[in-house]
């Protein structure tokens, strides 16, 4: 079964929209696999967002994704990798659909980094290399 790798950024958590994006996620029929909330260290998310490394928006958006505790969420359900790139949304939350979780819940404004409340795998292989990070054997 398909499965990606989603993770509620620190402030999802810190607005208190953990139950309310799993909600989402579930009520669209994708299965929570394994769930975990904590804080990431330096290493994660240099791993985890390596293809932004040189970006300018590349500091600011670990800086952002280490202010606080994130859970990590491995789904699974047939195409939920685009499935659940649909339900986010836009990455800029002022241009999210309506109806997304980035689109009716966001907020990005006067800030340096898109606070944009969830990640999800972009493919099947960032998905793996994702859960491997986030979930290593
Ligand atoms: P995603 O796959 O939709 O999350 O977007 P990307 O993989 O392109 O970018 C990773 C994350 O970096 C996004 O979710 C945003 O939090 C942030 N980001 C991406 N592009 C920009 C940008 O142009 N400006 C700012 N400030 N942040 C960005
Ligand atoms: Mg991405």
């Amino acid at each position: 079964m398909e499965r990606t790798l989603i993770l509620i950024k620190p402030d999802g958590v810190a607005r208190g929209l953990i139950g309310a994006i799993v909600a989402r996620i579930e009520a669209k029929g994708y299965t929570i696999d394994a769930l975990n909330l904590r804080t990431a260290t330096a290493e994660e998310l240099a791993a985890h967002y390596a293809e932004h490394e040189g970006k300018p928006f590349y500091q600011p958006l670990v800086d952002f994704m280490s202010e606080g505790p994130i859970v990590s969420i491995i789904a699974s359900g047939e195409g939920v990798i685009p499935g659940f790139r649909s339900l986010a949304g836009a990455t800029d939350p002022t241009s999210a659909a309506p109806g997304t979780i980035r689109g009716d819940l966001g907020r990005d404004w006067g800030e340096k980094v898109q606070k944009n409340l969830v990640h999800g795998s972009d493919s099947t292989e960032s998905a793996e290399r994702e859960i491997g990070i986030w979930y290593p054997a």
